[in-house]
């Protein structure tokens, strides 16, 4: 058949319903799902207070552009902003995790007149020019240079790695006058689920103060209690001037992200471009907000930490494996590292066994599932993962 669709490679399974952690194709077949949507998923498929929060919105038949102020909206962001780190006070309202990103690099460069923006290599933050740029150059592709003034440190992937890192960014930051923000993750999901040590983003935000430059956490991947927090930067007590959401705030079912930014930001960097056409739709909003509601009520960032580290455990044991470097994860955000590149494969013999898992690169199996998992179905996941792996 003809294909129409500029696609970037897609697995032949056609899924066709959603119910609770589990994706169903068209013949019927139940996979449990363990990307859910990348970072996405938190209540579920096929969730019935979703259904019901989106069709009801979508039966008043309102649609608010951007030049109105809506009351739902101020809510909502009251909400993000009281439950966030640090002192978060506005909202800037887009449509996915890379805008978020780009709107986090608008504020940075109007709020201090600067235009550098430093960021951890490898680390993906979008496919936008500015996200792009903010982030690893393997992703790029073909799309031709990065913006300018995008500056890069190393990613440390253990924690021996951290005091190279941060020498090379006091380094970095004493020889310039010139950088605007650092920009990175708390914990780094897309790279292969690097945790860092307590120490290190303390350290990190700690020169920022000192160089005068503003400290940006991307958590469109870990934010909503992917880690086991509703927000991660928590995890390691920081005040980031600028927060990046998207992804599990709108646990799968609207195309929402958010720029959280200080007053002070905000009060200079009014003026930027920030007309999203799309940012925040009712019917989104409706969507996004039952969402953190539900996350807040049933406390998924707390059972993200109790199943995720259930799940852990039962992963462990596959590092007796030859072929298993390390076992990684944090909250409901895992990795599996290999010596050898065969995480495709591993992934695709998952597909044949029911359970929907991701790769990184071809040495990192990587899963990230719904945040309301349960303890039965996280077992079933892990015997699956153990098979295919090849663990008797
Ligand atoms: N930042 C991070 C950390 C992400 O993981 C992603 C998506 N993988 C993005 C930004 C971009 O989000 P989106 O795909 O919604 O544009």
């Amino acid at each position: 058949m003809q294909k129409y669709l500029a696609d970037y490679g897609s697995a032949p399974i056609e899924f066709t319903k959603g119910e609770g952690c589990y994706l169903i194709n068209k013949d019927g077949k139940r996979y449990l799902d363990f990307i859910a949507s990348w970072c996405t998923g938190t209540v579920g498929w096929r969730n019935k207070e979703m259904a019901e929060a989106i069709s009801s919105q979508a039966k008043k038949g309102v649609s608010i552009p951007p030049l109105f102020r809506d009351q739902k909206q101020e809510e909502f962001a009251a909400l993000l902003c009281s439950l966030a780190p640090g002192k978060l006070t506005r909202a800037i309202r887009c449509t996915s995790g890379s805008e978020a990103v780009e709107f986090a690099i608008k504020c940075a460069r109007a709020a201090t007149g600067k235009s550098g923006i430093i960021s951890v290599d490898e680390v993906y933050h979008g496919h936008t020019y500015g996200a792009a740029s903010v982030g690893e150059a393997a992703q790029r592709g073909t799309m031709g240079p990065t913006l300018e003034n995008f500056y890069k440190i190393p990613l440390p992937r253990r924690h021996d790695e951290e005091p190279k890192t941060i020498t090379a960014l006091e380094k970095f930051l004493k020889s310039r006058k010139d950088i605007a923000a650092f920009i990175s993750e708390p914990v780094w999901t897309n790279v292969g689920c690097f945790v860092p040590s307590p120490s290190f983003y303390p350290a990190v935000e700690k020169l920022c103060r000192k160089h005068g430059v503003l400290f940006v956490m991307d958590e469109v991947a870990t934010g909503m209690g992917r880690c086991g927090r509703m927000f991660a930067s928590t995890l390691w007590n920081l005040s980031p001037d600028i927060v990046c959401l998207g992804k599990s705030f709108t646990g799968g079912y609207a195309t929402m992200g958010a720029t959280l930014i200080t007053e002070s930001v905000f009060k200079k960097s009014r003026g930027i471009p920030a007309y999203s056409t799309f940012g925040w739709l009712q019917q989104d909003l409706a969507a996004t907000r039952k969402n953190v509601e539900i996350i807040l009520r049933d406390k998924l960032d707390q059972n993200a930490q109790n199943v995720g580290a259930y799940l852990l455990e039962l992963l462990k044991p596959l590092t007796s494996l030859k072929k298993v470097r390390e076992v990684r994860g944090i909250g409901m955000v895992f990795a599996i590292e290999f010596h050898l590149p065969i995480a495709p494969l591993i992934a695709l013999k998952a597909y044949r066994n029911g359970l929907l898992v991701a790769f990184t690169d071809a040495h990192n199996l990587f899963f990230s599932p719904p945040l309301c998992l349960n303890k039965k179905l996280a077992r079933e996941g892990a015997n699956i993962l153990k098979r295919v792996c090849g663990m008797k």
